[in-house]
């Protein structure tokens, strides 16, 4: 399927993410130019502080900083209703019928080619929460750390389990990480050693950008939880099983998980997401009344996960979908803050890792390799079981209906060898 219903004067090529229906927000610079809000259309960034200089958005009355700024915090303090206003006035700028599309088509410095600007880590992250949501990802685990035959632990039908992770290690896409060093137990020993870590994993999940401040105290509630999610991005929650395996009882994850997390760097709005709501799995037993929603609140939204070793070309090794969490986007906000936990503009919180019913949709290398005991067949003749030195990990996801494709480019990471 490609973006047939496209009414857009820039090029926009066939299976882009990002069709005008999209219009996503990021941060990015160049050589000359200090960083500062885009937007992209197909294989177009537009820089926003151009629109703004030229009165495109002059009905707000916003300060220039808001869209020259190495954030997008300012800009989403503003608020949904200007935010949306403004999306929306740049899809309506941006039409095939537009009556300014001559003025804009001479604007000086508002296009560059996506391939010749840089990406940059699109929110300051105050806080970073992550979720556990994915039963099938949940049972896999407990299966493998735990006991197969009580895999889910007996809060897990209850609670949408969740911890604080670090929120100064989270990097943008391309970003490379370096395999962590510390502490791991080898099988039969019974004595840990020190060590690089052996077995380096990606974990699928999208993440979420808090859009608005609460009060310490308040909660945010099921029904309210949609005006508090600014957008979205693909997360991809690095980990050293082996680490996280030898120190995640009793307090749960720390050095296997912080020393690098990464996320893509357009933030695709809710409102562009909308459409693709659906409903998700059937939750039983009955959640508490705090916890209890109407309508469809999962998205589909289809995920895929590459691995390219080096100087190979990538091979597709998962393909998942976000409607397969069991927990959905406002339950995990009703539950964070049912407690009066507050919640500020440019948080992060992530799904937990997205796993399907079935081995090829499976979010993580653990659960594809079955804890090491299953090779992957990469197209290239190579085999993996964990993520070796220098293989980049490519994230991808999109949504897709009517001939209308909403994505969110792709999240990379590779990974370097331990210093
Ligand atoms: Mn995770």
């Amino acid at each position: 399927m490609s973006n047939t219903n496209n009414p857009t004067w820039i090029h926009v090529p066939e299976d882009s993410d990002f069709p005008i229906q999209n219009i996503p927000f990021g941060i990015f610079k160049t050589a000359h130019l200090k960083p500062r809000i885009g937007t992209r259309i197909g294989d177009t960034v537009l820089d926003l502080t151009v629109l703004h200089k030229n009165d495109f958005f002059k009905a707000w009355s916003l300060d220039p900083s808001v869209f020259e700024n190495s954030y997008l915090n300012a800009f989403i303090s503003q608020g949904k209703s200007i935010t949306n206003a403004i999306r929306n006035q740049i899809i309506q700028l941006f039409s095939e019928d537009a009556v300014e599309r001559t003025l804009l088509q001479n604007l000086e410095g508002l296009t560059y080619a996506a391939d010749e600007v840089e990406m940059l880590l699109p929110v300051q992250i105050g806080d970073y929460t992550d979720f556990y949501s994915s039963i099938e990802h949940a049972t896999n685990v407990g299966k493998m750390f735990r006991d197969p035959n009580n895999a889910l632990l007996p809060n897990w039908r209850h609670i949408p389990v969740g911890y604080h992770g670090r929120a100064s290690s989270i990097v943008v896409s391309g970003t490379a990480i370096h395999r962590p060093k510390g502490q791991i137990l080898p099988k039969d020993a019974e004595q840990p050693i020190f060590s690089q870590s052996r077995l380096m994993d990606f974990e699928l999940e999208m993440g979420y950008i808090i859009g608005k401040t609460t009060a310490l105290g308040s909660s945010v509630s099921v029904e309210k939880a949609s005006e508090y999610v600014f957008g979205m991005c693909i997360f991809n929650d690095l980990t050293a099983r082996d680490i996280q395996k030898w120190e995640y009882v009793p307090l749960g994850p720390f050095l296997g998980k912080n020393f690098g997390s990464v996320i893509s760097p357009w933030i695709v709005t809710m409102e562009a997401l909308e459409t693709f709501k659906i409903n998700g799995p059937k939750q039983e037993p009955e959640v508490l009344p705090y916890l209890q929603f109407e309508g469809a609140q999962n998205f589909d939204i289809q995920l895929e996960v590459y691995m390219q070793p080096q100087g190979a070309q990538p091979s597709r090794i998962c393909q998942s979908n976000h409607k397969y969490l069991y927990w959905n986007i406002p339950q995990q906000l009703a539950h964070h803050t049912v407690n009066g936990c507050n919640i500020n503009v440019g948080d992060l919180y992530a799904s937990g890792t997205i796993s399907g019913p079935d081995e090829s949709s499976f979010g993580s290398l653990l659960e594809l390799s079955w804890s090491g005991q299953k090779e992957l067949k990469l197209q290239d003749g190579n085999t993996r079981k964990f993520i070796e030195d220098y293989d980049t990990v490519i994230m991808k996801a999109y949504a897709e209906a009517n001939g209308i494709r909403i994505g969110f480019g792709s999240c990379n990471t590779q990974i370097l060898p331990a210093l």
